[in-house]
């Protein structure tokens, strides 16, 4: 509803280009132009603040990452012979995937990647360029750059694997993320216990914003801060956010911007903690913007954090529609089909903020999350609460995107779901991820005494189910359409069908062909479906069918489904309630880790004949300021020109800090 009230058809071209197994998307800014100047003007530079930050993960995600880029980007833009060869192309290619990745590991799979050139035709191309493009001051000759490089291009067998994670391992050493240097991860882990200190119950995130070396037997932290690590990169960044603060919105902005500039010149943790207390508070302001050390999945201890951000201000329209559900928590709650023992007499919705991306920066572009939940201090989030907001118009450019590519034609079962899906599938999608986000991991209790960690490894996937069956169970209700969130008796049934559909089939694209279920929000879904597959067997309420040698998946029933939700969703309450370890694995084992290898075969069969990128990511508007007589800027405009190498050259030739 959100988005055909608002938008016109239009030419705007959601897609840009695809290579390798990606897809480059641009999204919408929908509102930047009725921003006042001054929100205008804050928006602008808060994005020049999000760009500054980008050399800074480059260098995160390895060490050498920002050498090889450049000396690619030397051969995109010189090399004079022919580049309409295979051989070339390749490069191009490897250039590309290097950009998206912010380095030469797969941003999803954290592999190195492979180049599909040689060595013998890279040494050629750079043997061809003036030698003053590849070889900077310290590295005399275009041997010695290739001697120090090739390895780390070629070789499988140096740095395999930004971030190792297989148990029993050296996790630092056998890490291509640089965030240790010269240690183990027994000496790493030490250092670190050796600074937490026994009670402190507002303990800081010891070493997220640092380097950790080891040399002449010394260990001792890099800060990334005015002065330390990367200081070319903050102080770029900190000169943005000084900007910003005459602009702000308000004066609890200003001091926020203020904390966060204080921590880059100081690298002080506690100011860390103080500034993403007063960030998470601000909920008032129109303008928002995340920018910092933020998420640690590229450290394998989990401790170091990258560098990201995003500018944004508040989406108005889709807001309310959360406020409303929230509003409605207690109802929800009470009407649900779990035990009363597991409800929570008083429950709180989450007023989740919808937002709209005017700016992304750092790890999460080109790649973004399309919803952000922060900060991750464990103590501030129970003392404190968090911040959670969903990116409206980055989900919009995903389902734009998806449009007419072929894919619902090939899996859905029959015209009957295609028109089903078509017709109501933007609207229930985003609506269920409202419920999952709103409501669902905020419902039931744990029964007292029962350990939070209880499921342990099983506990995300448990989680993760029991809100999105919430939103499920919830969907075909009345009361969604009371409250004006559906249109008729009928959309539910699209969530359901592409739910169904992609937690049994479609959902194993991502995955290689021999591996089994790993992510947590993937092994939830299959957990779902397949449970439900099989619960309603008798009944045939869901059944996979076969015609013309394909596999589809076809509900008969679903009412009866609906029913299966809320008999699962209440068996995994009762599971989180009671700790109930044993019952999870179960489940889990059972439903959610294996995939049928004939199945499997097939569906990667069918998507690769569509030539469809699994992977997709963003490439940003562009902002150009304009300037009145004194200098003073009078507006700033939004264009969705750029392409993506362009904009990539550009960032790297504006924003070339380290
Ligand atoms: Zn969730």
């Amino acid at each position: 509803m959100k988005l055909n009230g608002k938008m016109k058809e239009d030419e705007f071209k959601y897609v840009v280009e695809d290579f390798a197994d990606l897809q480059i998307l641009r999204y919408r800014v929908h509102g930047f132009e009725q921003l006042s100047l001054r929100q205008k003007k804050l928006v602008f530079y808060l994005s020049q603040a999000a760009l500054e930050g980008r050399d800074i993960l480059f260098d995160q995600n390895g060490e050498y990452n920002l050498r090889i880029r450049k000396l690619f980007e030397s051969i995109y833009l010189h090399y004079k012979g022919n580049r309409d060869t295979a051989e070339f192309q390749q490069i191009v290619i490897y250039l590309k995937r290097l950009w998206f990745s912010n380095g030469i590991y797969h941003h999803y799979s954290c592999d190195k990647f492979v180049p599909g050139f040689s060595e013998n035709y890279l040494k050629s191309v750079l043997e061809s360029l003036d030698v003053s493009l590849v070889v900077s001051g310290k590295e005399e000759t275009l041997e010695k750059v290739c001697d120090e490089l090739f390895p780390v291009i070629f070789n499988p067998d140096i740095l395999p694997k930004r971030v190792n994670q297989v148990d029993g391992e050296d996790l630092i050493q056998t890490s291509a993320a640089n965030y240790y240097k010269g240690l183990t991860q027994q000496e790493a882990v030490d250092f670190y216990d050796k600074k937490k200190k026994g009670n402190d119950p507002e303990p800081v995130m010891y070493g997220m914003n640092s380097r950790l070396v080891k040399k002449n037997g010394q260990i001792y932290e890099q800060i990334w801060r005015v002065g330390g690590m990367y200081s070319a990169a903050i102080e770029k960044i900190v000169g943005w956010l000084e900007k910003a603060i005459d602009v702000a919105e308000n004066d609890g902005q200003c001091e926020i911007i203020r904390l966060l500039i204080d921590f880059y010149r100081t690298g002080n943790l506690h100011v860390f903690d103080e500034y993403s207390i007063a960030w998470l508070k601000d909920t008032s302001s129109h303008v928002d913007f995340v920018n910092g050390f933020i998420e640690s999945y590229g450290d394998p201890l989990g401790m170091k954090a990258s560098w990201e951000s995003i500018v944004d201000f508040k989406d108005v329209e889709a807001t309310r529609r959360t406020e409303v559900i929230s509003a409605n928590a207690q109802w929800f709650e009470d009407h649900s089909p779990v035990d009363k023992r597991f409800k929570k007499e008083q429950v709180k919705g989450v007023s989740a903020k919808v937002i709209t991306a005017a700016m992304l920066g750092g790890d999460l572009y080109p790649s973004s999350a399309i919803g952000i939940n922060l900060p991750n201090s464990n103590w501030i989030r129970s003392v404190h609460g968090s911040k959670s907001v969903t990116i409206g118009n980055l989900t919009e450019a995903y389902n734009r995107a998806a449009r007419g590519n072929g894919f619902r034609e090939e899996f859905v079962y029959s015209k009957v779901e295609l028109d089903l899906l078509n017709r109501y599938a933007d609207i229930t999608d985003d609506l269920h991820t409202d419920l999952h986000e709103c409501l669902g991991h905020g419902s039931g209790r744990l029964l007292p005494g029962v350990d939070p960690d209880a499921l342990k490894s099983y506990g995300s996937a448990i989680e993760e189910a029991r809100a999105d069956l919430f939103g499920l169970y919830y969907l075909p209700d009345r009361k969604l359409i009371e409250l004006g969130l559906l249109p008729d008796s009928d959309a539910y049934k699209a969530e359901y069908y592409a739910y169904m559909m992609n937690g049994l089939m479609t959902q194993l694209v991502r995955i290689e062909p021999g591996r089994t279920l790993e992510e947590a929000h993937m092994r939830n879904r299959q957990l779902i479906a397949r449970w439900a597959l099989k619960h309603g067997e008798q009944e045939r309420v869901v059944e996979m069918v076969r015609c013309n040698d394909k596999t589809y998946v076809r509900i008969n029933d679903y009412e009866a489904l609906r029913k299966l939700f809320g008999k699962l969703l209440s068996e995994i309450q009762r599971i989180k309630s009671e700790g109930d370890y044993e019952a999870a694995r179960m489940l889990i084992e059972q439903y959610a880790v294996q995939i049928d290898p004939i199945l499997h075969a097939e569906v990667l069969e069918r998507y690769r004949r569509l030539h469809l990128s699994p992977y997709k990511g963003f490439i940003n508007p562009l902002y150009t300021p304009v300037y009145g007589e004194n200098g003073e800027i009078t507006d700033v405009q939004v264009s969705y020109t750029e392409g993506y190498a362009e904009q990539m050259l550009r960032y790297s030739r504006d924003f070339a800090n380290l």
